[in-house]
This record gives structure tokens, C-alpha cells and sequence, in this order.
């Protein structure tokens, strides 16, 4: 709880204002979810100051990279990059860079041009697109067609009609600037969440932080529970935006670029890495990648480890949390 100045008007006439030492938190809706912070502050003034600092930071992202809005940079982007080079901000270009990186890493599985084809869901309506319309949409998937001049920082796409979106790393992204500000503000322990990306700073004084890992059938129910301290941790879902079709099939948020349609290999991915932008890109990626080769894809890079509940329900573990069993029936 934050300490207003109201409610220690009383006091406050009688004495300065006192240290606080205490958590102070706070949680908006935005971004399409929810955002959260809460941090240790021995005082209330810093305590207050870091937080409008993490959401601040979240304001900026939002307003560079928030395709719903159509005054944002992104938005500017989808309508004039295919008529020719279109000078950005640099946090625009760094995280359009990084996610070409996850591109050529993954494949294609991870692409950001997935909403040439995306742009046609709405899965609060449960509509999805046509065989023609996809089919001609897929042909609009291709990181390859995002050209970027780091000299000019310049973004050309290079045919009409592709769009870009990037909720599979932005949020993460928009997480490590708050952690970022937090610790240039001397803040020593925080977790900072934007839906199901959150990075911990520090720990809770005697015990690192307890994050769970949702049950994808059962809601409100927890799966694994993890101890973290300086670490990001990212789930991506087949729970959180989603439909069944006429078919009896599950339609969702994550798509396979290769298809235009959801992927589903597995019903959640979990990615642990130093960063939120890599976890939140990773459990994209190894959502659309599978069991084998996601894991194969974790096992390759350096402090990175995830967890992959596959299309049964079962748990899959990296090499780096394989504590002897490989695999455990979800309760
Ligand atoms: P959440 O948004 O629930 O945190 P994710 O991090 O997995 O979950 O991000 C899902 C989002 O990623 C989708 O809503 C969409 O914006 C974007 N996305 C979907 N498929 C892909 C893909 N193949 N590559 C890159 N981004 C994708
Ligand atoms: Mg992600």
C-alpha cells in the first residue's frame, strides 16, 4: 500500500514527513492486459516516484508500438514502409532488429509479419479468415521483406499489404525499460509484470519470489510454482485470447507463419531469461517451434530455459531445470 499524504495528514503536521520502508504497488490496464509493479522503497516519496517511473516507461512503448492505435509509430510504419524508407525512433528500430534476430534464429518461426495474416482474426468475435483470404495473407509473411538501414535507421517494407505487430516481444521489451528505470532510481527488488511477462529484481529480503506457472485448462490453477530472483519469465498461452470454431477447434493468438492458423503443437510455453524481450520473444518462438525443437533451440543458447506444457498436457523441461525426471503428467 502506498502511503498518501492524507492519510497521514495528522501526523505529517507534526513531524516531516517519516521513511517508509515498504512494498509499494500498482496496476493499470493497458497494452491489451494487465500491467503490474511492485517494488521495495525505503522511502515514500522514492517509492512513489518509481513507480510513475515504471509506467511512464510503459506509456512510451505503448505509444511507439501499439498497432490497435493509429496515431502510434507502428501504425505510421504499416501504412507508408511499402511506398519506401521511413525514418524511426530507436527504440522502434531496436526492437524491429531484435525481432528479425529471433526470426533468422527460429527459423521463421518467430515473425512479426505474422499479421499480414493476423489482421484478419478478431477472437473476441471468434472470426477468422477464409481459406482464400489466408492463403493470399501468408503470402504476406516474410521477415525478410522488413528492410532495416541502421546507418539511416530507416524501415522499408518491401511489398503492400504487410503489417507488423509486435505483441510477441514489445511487452517484454516495455518491462526491462521499467526494470531499467527502477534500478537507475537505486531500487534493489521489484517484479514488474505486462500480462504473462514479468522480470524480478532481487528477491523478497530472506527468500527469492515464488512465480507460478498457469494450469492452461484450469483456470486459476497453478501448474509449477518457481523460485526466481534476477531473472525475466515469460508464458506464452493457447488460453489467453482464443475461440472454438465450428469445427471444435481451438483458434488463438499465436500463429504458425507458415500456416496463417494457430499453432498447436503445445498449449503453453515458458521461457526464463536474463532479459524480458529474449523470454518474451523465446516463448513465442518455442511456442510456434514445438517440443523438439524448441527445446532443442533453449538447450543452444546460454541462460535460457523454459518449461512446454506439449498438446497432451504433459511438462517438458530444458537441460538446465532437468532435475532427473523428463517428464511429469500434469495434475
Ligand atoms: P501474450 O501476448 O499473451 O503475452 P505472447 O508473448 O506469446 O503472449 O505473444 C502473443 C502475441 O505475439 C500475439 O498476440 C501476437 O501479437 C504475436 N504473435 C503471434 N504469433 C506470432 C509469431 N509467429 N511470431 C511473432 N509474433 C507472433
Ligand atoms: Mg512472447
Amino acid at each position: 500500500m502506498r502511503l498518501t499524504p492524507f492519510l497521514c495528514l495528522l501526523p505529517c503536521l507534526l513531524a516531516p514527513l517519516p521513511a517508509t520502508a515498504e512494498w509499494y504497488r500498482e496496476a493499470r490496464d493497458m497494452m491489451g492486459t494487465r500491467v503490474s509493479a511492485e517494488l521495495w522503497s525505503e522511502d515514500a516519496a522514492l517509492g512513489a516516484q518509481a513507480l510513475a517511473a515504471v509506467f511512464a516507461e510503459m506509456d512510451e512503448v505503448n505509444r511507439l508500438m501499439n498497432p490497435w492505435d493509429p496515431d502510434s509509430e507502428l501504425s505510421g510504419l504499416n501504412s507508408e514502409a511499402y511506398r519506401g524508407p521511413v525514418r524511426v525512433s530507436r527504440a522502434l528500430f531496436d526492437v524491429l532488429k531484435r525481432s528479425i534476430e529471433y526470426s533468422e534464429l527460429s527459423g521463421g518461426a518467430f515473425d512479426v509479419s505474422f499479421a499480414s495474416a493476423g489482421q484478419y482474426y478478431d477472437y473476441r468475435k471468434g472470426v477468422a479468415p477464409g481459406k482464400e483470404v489466408l492463403a493470399e495473407a501468408v503470402s504476406r509473411i516474410d521477415y525478410t521483406y522488413i528492410q532495416l538501414d541502421s546507418e539511416a535507421r530507416t524501415v522499408r517494407y518491401a511489398i503492400e499489404g504487410l503489417q507488423v505487430d509486435l505483441g510477441g516481444i514489445a511487452k517484454g521489451y516495455a518491462v526491462d525499460r521499467a526494470i531499467e528505470a527502477l534500478l537507475q532510481l537505486g531500487i534493489e527488488s521489484a517484479v514488474v509484470s505486462a500480462g504473462g511477462d514479468s522480470r524480478i529484481l532481487g528477491n523478497l529480503g530472506d527468500r527469492p519470489r515464488t512465480i507460478g506457472i498457469r494450469h492452461p485448462r484450469k483456470k486459476n490453477d497453478f501448474i509449477v510454482m518457481i523460485p526466481l530472483e534476477d531473472t525475466a519469465i515469460s508464458t506464452s498461452g493457447d488460453y489467453e485470447r482464443f475461440f472454438i470454431d465450428a469445427d471444435g477447434q481451438r483458434v488463438h493468438h499465436i500463429l504458425d507463419p507458415s500456416t496463417g492458423r494457430s499453432s498447436g503443437k503445445v498449449q503453453s510455453a515458458s521461457v526464463l531469461a536474463e532479459k524480458a524481450i529474449d523470454s518474451d520473444a523465446l516463448s513465442t518462438t518455442t511456442f510456434v517451434l514445438g517440443v523438439e525443437k524448441g527445446l532443442a533451440l533453449i538447450n543452444s543458447l546460454h541462460g535460457v530455459d523454459a518449461i512446454i506444457i506439449d498438446d497432451r498436457g504433459l511438462l517438458h523441461y530444458s537441460s538446465g531445470l532437468l532435475l532427473g525426471a523428463q517428464e511429469d503428467a500434469v495434475p
